[in-house]
């Protein structure tokens, strides 16, 4: 098995939709190092409570800083978390957030945060680009949104989250994304038994094989079935490592030049059970 880093990783609960579905730090932990994952770049949830507004955002985006204090070997940066409906209160959480703890960016999940990825997010980009940062978007639609993004805000890194779900999706951003070198990707719930017109092999070879990036979308995921993919995929061991950790590595150095992979196994600081890590209804994991 080959050591992993996961660029798209959700710590905290998503409340918006039942059943409710979360992951604390430890179990995120619990579950890296039951499967290789030797560090990851965290985020919060969609979807978390909002009860306070603003200040419930405030608290999600302190969990994630916190993780990466504790834990800087393995979550050497983190990403906070925006909603359209904050408008100005939510820019000026994002930029506290980066300028106060850290941050480098947030993720955004336009279905859960009512986010179109048009004009409503100029504003929280400019924050982002302003510290040369990393944002984490989720596709809504064509990919075409984000790749104008990319143009307009050239000092942004993206990510576009699980690329290929689907071989419209994956065709899309090849179409729109290939040529655009500040926008990186995941690979995170590709759905296994895609023939070769949008397999892993077609990803590497059409989008990019420098920017491609293992990503698990815990904790909705049982991300063990795309690690699967990626060892049994009918590419060289070198593109594969690339996959599953160094071009993470080579993005996570942007923001932390110093930090090098510590690639011995974590240890969680809770026994969980085979059961509380994994169990799923397919591939979609239970809370
Ligand atoms: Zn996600």
């Amino acid at each position: 098995m080959y050591p992993y880093f996961d660029v798209h990783c959700h710590i905290g609960m998503t409340v918006s939709r039942a059943p409710v579905i979360g992951q604390s730090v430890g179990r995120c932990l619990a579950r890296m190092a039951s499967a290789n994952v030797i560090g990851a770049i965290p985020c919060p949830t969609a979807g978390g409570p909002q009860a306070r507004g603003v200040l419930d955002t405030r608290a999600q985006n302190k969990v994630i800083a916190n993780a990466c204090r504790k834990y800087p070997e393995r979550f050497p940066i983190g990403l906070g978390i925006v909603e359209v409906r904050h408008e100005q209160a939510g820019v000026d959480e994002l930029d506290r957030a980066m300028c106060d703890d850290g941050l480098v960016g947030f993720v955004c999940h336009p279905a859960l945060s009512g986010h179109s990825l048009g004009g409503e997010l100029y504003a929280f980009l400019e924050v982002v680009a302003m510290h040369n940062g990393l944002c984490l978007l989720h596709q809504a639609g064509s990919t075409q949104n984000i790749a104008a993004y990319a143009q307009r805000f050239p000092t942004i890194t993206f990510i576009i989250g699980h690329v290929s779900m689907s071989k419209a999706g994956q065709l899309d951003a090849i179409a729109h994304c290939a040529k655009q070198e500040n926008i990186w990707y995941d690979v995170a719930q590709k759905p296994e038994g895609a023939d070769e017109s949008w397999d892993l092999v077609h990803l590497v070879n059409h989008l990019s094989n420098e920017r491609l990036m293992f990503g698990s979308d815990l904790p909705y995921y049982d991300f063990r079935l795309v690690q699967a993919q990626i060892e049994t995929a009918n590419l060289d061991d070198e593109t594969k490592e690339r996959i599953g950790y160094q071009n993470a590595v080579r993005l996570v150095q942007q923001f932390q030049p110093d930090w090098l992979p510590t690639l011995t196994a974590i240890t969680p600081p809770q026994v969980y059970s085979e059961t509380d890590m994994w169990d799923a209804n397919g591939a979609r994991l239970k809370d």
